[in-house]
């Protein structure tokens, strides 16, 4: 069986250290990570490459279809080395911020930020946020090549910690030589997804498609929503969701530059605009922290992922707490149990979502046929859904639903694209070995043999009239398993 649990949430683990081995990468698709993360914040191209061959071997190993996530480092600022690694800052401290070209040694006294165009972006009175937010500074002066702050909220800074402005507006292109570089390298990583990382506009997404053309990949694009700016104008929010397959809520920096009182309510609307757009949404960052060095979470936070998955989100992502954390496996697992125990809310099974909407052609149709009918007929245990593309399984899994859709597909490029979306469970099956006339009954065999459907139960069937023609979803069947 290759589903030992109906968790219909998905789990993102961010690969680092602490979880790059082989055996470490077995044990967190055994526990249930539907994706991995290689970030490029960190390592180098041939460690990501061994992770991404890895991933790809154990997942087959398994039998599970698994995605790669390529997350791209983009243009975070921050600040230069400490001479001592760390100063202690105290409030009321004067420190300041040094914008010019050569390396100087941080000193209790202020530190490097080789990102020169500082100086005119902040403003006199702005309010500074250092590693996450943890400390603050108030600018009492903004010379070309210095800023000059005041501590008002201190403790210890140590070197290369990021830098945002309350408000955000820090902007730099999204896309660094860095990045530039990474994508043209990504041939030997064949990631799944690629995550763009303080997308402030459609540019941004246009310039990353081009680059993965011209080396003829077609990695699906999440756009990382992180910047003040793009939650504050829904235009903008709504353009950049349009230019992508799905969206990222990057609670780390955004969170810091709109407050988290704030992140509730921006939350829940990326959400559902996403889900309304037909996008997917990963919820990321700080969701078990603790469990970096603990090996349960708090409640806060099995709350707080709980949150999440009630929002309505296709996935939960996990940054430190699997890539430097003592407690990878452990991890992964409390937070499959803390979804599937959350998904049992009536909230999270059922929906009167496009009830009364019109639908856009025969594909979508037959989608939300297709969930409608099995949330409402008791006999029904699951959906499944003949794909070439994958566009159909998406659209079902836009609405709520306590029934597994099971996506069906040659294409492994596909089913691991699927492993992102909620309540999809992706599966390999080969339509072209079968006549036309007995392909249902062979998926429905599968599917049984599989363990995952039992004699006498009723499933939901969609395909196209031709097989193996993209978006010709056009036939749905309810079908009895015998
Ligand atoms: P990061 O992105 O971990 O690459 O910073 C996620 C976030 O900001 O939440
Ligand atoms: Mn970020």
């Amino acid at each position: 069986m290759k589903i030992k649990n109906n968790r219909r949430t998905k789990i993102v683990s961010t690969i680092g250290p602490n979880s790059e081995s082989a055996d470490m990468v077995s044990r967190l698709i055994k526990a249930g990570v539907d994706v991995f993360r290689l970030n490029f914040s960190h390592g180098n191209l041939d460690q990501h490459c061994r992770v991404a061959k890895l991933i790809r071997k154990h997942a087959a190993i398994e039998g599970r279809y698994v995605g790669v996530l390529a997350d791209l480092q983009g243009p975070k600022i921050r600040i230069g080395d400490f001479v001592n690694g760390e100063v202690d800052l105290k409030i009321g401290d004067k420190f300041c911020l040094n914008l010019t070209e050569e390396e100087i040694e941080g000193t209790i006294r202020g530190v490097g930020v080789p990102y020169k165009d500082l100086s005119k972006q902040v403003n006199l009175n702005d309010i500074m946020l250092l590693d996450d937010g943890r400390i603050r500074l108030k600018v009492d002066e903004v010379q070309e090549s210095e800023v000059d702050c005041t501590v008002i909220v201190g403790g210890k800074l140590s070197s290369r910690k990021g830098i945002n402005r309350l408000g955000g507006g820090l902007a730099a292109a999204a896309l660094t030589d860095k990045d530039v570089s990474d994508i043209e390298c990504f041939n030997s990583i064949q990631p799944d997804f690629v995550a763009v990382s303080f997308v402030g506009s459609t540019d941004d997404i246009d310039r990353a498609k081009d680059l993965l053309k011209n080396i003829k990949i077609n990695p699906s694009i999440i756009a990382k929503i992180e910047r003040a700016e793009v939650v504050g104008d829904t235009d903008l929010l709504d353009s950049i969701l349009e230019a992508t397959s799905g969206v990222m809520v990057a609670r780390g920096d955004l969170g810091v530059e709109v407050g988290d009182a704030q992140l509730i309510g921006i939350q829940k609307d990326i959400i559902s605009r996403a889900r309304r757009m037909n996008r997917v949404v990963i919820t990321a960052t700080q969701m078990m922290e603790s469990m970096i060095n603990n090996s349960f979470p708090t409640r806060a936070e099995v709350f707080d992922v709980a949150n999440a998955v009630l929002d309505g989100t296709d996935a939960v992502m996990l940054s430190a707490e699997t890539a430097v954390g003592k407690y990878p496996v452990e991890v992964v697992k409390a937070m499959s149990e803390t979804a599937i125990g959350a998904e049992k809310h009536p909230v999270a099974t059922t929906s009167r979502y496009r009830l009364n909407k019109r639908f856009d052609d025969a594909q979508e149709t037959i989608a939300m046929s297709a969930i409608y009918a099995a949330n409402h007929f008791d006999s029904v245990r699951g959906i499944a859904c003949l794909t070439e593309s994958g566009t159909t399984p998406l659209l079902m899994s836009r609405l709520s639903s306590g029934l597994p859709i099971f996506s069906l597909s040659e294409h492994a490029s596909t089913l691991q694209r699927l492993a992102l979306c909620r309540g999809v469970v992706p599966l390999y099956f080969e339509s072209a070995a079968f006549e036309q006339d007995e392909i249902e009954i062979r998926a429905l065999e599968f599917l049984r043999d599989e363990g995952l459907i039992s004699k006498g139960d009723s499933i939901i069937l969609t395909q196209g009239s031709l097989m193996g023609v993209t978006g010709s979803t056009n036939i749905i069947k309810i079908l009895c398993v015998s």
